[in-house]
C-alpha cells in the first residue's frame, strides 16, 4: 500500500463578498481573533480583510457564550492569535456555514507522493490520506498524482469511492497493470 498525503501549505481564503467594494476573495492574513468580555458572556470573532480594499470583516466564532464554557487554554489561545486555533476555526465547516462563507484552496495545498517505481508490482494499491480537509476530485488527483491521463485514470484505476465526487477524506484504489 502507497500512502499520498493532502497537504495544505497555507491557510486558503475565503469566498467572501466585500461590502465595501465588487472582490468576492478574503484573507486571514497573520490570523488575529478579537475577544469581547461582556459581563460573564463573550464573543470571539476571527478577522478576515478583503484581498482587494483591506476592508476587515469579523466572522463570529463565539457568540454570548458564558465564559466558563470555554476551555481556559483555549481562551488563551484566542488572545494570543494561536495560528493553530486560526486554521481550525478557518477551518470549521460550522463557523463557515454560520458566516456564509465558503474555503478558495486554489494553490493552497500540494499532494505528498512517495518515491516508488509503480511498475514493479502490479496491481499497486494507493491509500490517500488527508492532513487537511481539501476539497479534491479523485480522478484528478489521481492523474496528477501518476502523471495519467483522464483516459488513462479511467482505463487502469479502480477507486474505492465515486471518483468523480468531490470529497476530502481519505479513500483508496489499485493502479492495475497495462494491458
Ligand atoms: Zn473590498
Amino acid at each position: 500500500m502507497l500512502p499520498w498525503v493532502v497537504r495544505r501549505t497555507r491557510l486558503p481564503l475565503l469566498s467572501l463578498r466585500c461590502v465595501d467594494c465588487p472582490s468576492e476573495s478574503a484573507t486571514t492574513g497573520a490570523g488575529r481573533f478579537r475577544v469581547n468580555a461582556n459581563g460573564k458572556l463573550l464573543h470571539v470573532w476571527l478577522l478576515v480583510r478583503c484581498v482587494s480594499c483591506d476592508r476587515t470583516s469579523k466572522l463570529a466564532v463565539h457568540e454570548r457564550v458564558p465564559v466558563r464554557a470555554i476551555d481556559p487554554a483555549t481562551l488563551d489561545g484566542y488572545h494570543d492569535n494561536d495560528q493553530e486555533l486560526v486554521a481550525s476555526r478557518l477551518l470549521d465547516p460550522l463557523i463557515a456555514r454560520r458566516n456564509r462563507f465558503s474555503l478558495d484552496w486554489t494553490g493552497a495545498w500540494e499532494l505528498h507522493t512517495p518515491q516508488a517505481r509503480l511498475d514493479e508490482r502490479w496491481p499497486v494499491r494507493v491509500e490517500v490520506g488527508f492532513d487537511d480537509p481539501v476539497p479534491v476530485r479523485p480522478e484528478r488527483l489521481i492523474a496528477q498524482g501518476l502523471g495519467f491521463s483522464r483516459n488513462e485514470v479511467l482505463r487502469r484505476i479502480k477507486c474505492d469511492v465515486p471518483p468523480r465526487r468531490t470529497r476530502s477524506a481519505g479513500f483508496t484504489f489499485t493502479v492495475m497493470a497495462v494491458d
